[in-house]
């Protein structure tokens, strides 16, 4: 397939192909078209590092935002500052010609009284978590949230609780996207839990 089957805007096109991306990865052809169904669908994707999974859930977040509602509309909660940074890197060049903004946040300094904007915002557990409860972060209008690497969510103390506490507050309609390296028994069990009915598999 091609990235122009998979029904990108012209903006995200230029995006894509300004990375220098000739053709969708595995991931990307088989993960964008489920993410991208009307009416939104859940997914739980197995997906390793080096697969092209991040370009994966970001251009399918990336294209559902709209740009012209300026609320916070996806949240990416990643285990590490350093994975947190880096997808925002990716959705940024992804997002170079779309008018759709991402926000890092970054724990300490404060940040818990500060109002946090953005289309996309992306960060820690921990740190998302606090924002939402201080209301520094809205997440009447959020329409997605995605989990990075929730294997290692569960790898570090109190992760995989803080995730939870997150889904518990977002809208209920809220389309949830879980990757994950492997597929353990406790990795699906907490996939369970983050989705609870229905979602689609990618493994
Ligand atoms: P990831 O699986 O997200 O860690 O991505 C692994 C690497 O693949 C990154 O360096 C991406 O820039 C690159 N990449 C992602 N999608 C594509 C694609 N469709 N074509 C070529 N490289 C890609």
């Amino acid at each position: 397939s091609s990235f122009e089957d998979l029904q990108l805007s012209d903006e995200l096109l230029q995006g894509v192909y300004n990375m220098k991306f000739t053709k969708p990865s595995k991931i990307q052809a088989s993960a964008l078209p489920l993410l991208l169904r009307d009416p939104p669908e859940n997914l739980i994707a197995q997906s390793q590092s080096g697969t092209g999974k991040t370009a994966a859930f970001s251009l399918a977040i990336l294209s559902r935002v709209q740009a012209s509602d300026p609320a916070t509309q996806a949240m990416v909660v990643a285990p590490t500052r350093e994975l947190a940074r880096q997808i925002v890197e990716v959705m940024k060049e992804l997002g170079r010609f779309s008018p759709v903004t991402v926000t890092e946040v970054i724990p300490g300094g404060g940040v818990y009284d500060r109002k946090i904007g953005g289309h996309i915002v992306v960060g820690t557990p921990g740190t998302m978590l606090r924002l939402i409860q201080s209301k520094a972060l809205g997440v009447a209008r959020l329409r997605m949230l995605a989990l990075d690497e929730a294997d290692i969510m569960l790898d570090i103390q109190s992760l995989g609780a803080q995730t939870m506490q997150i889904k518990r507050r977002v809208p209920e309609a809220t389309q949830l996207i879980f990757f994950s390296a492997t597929w353990a028994e406790n990795i699906v069990n907490f996939a369970r839990q983050f989705m609870g009915s229905g979602a689609n598999e990618i493994r």
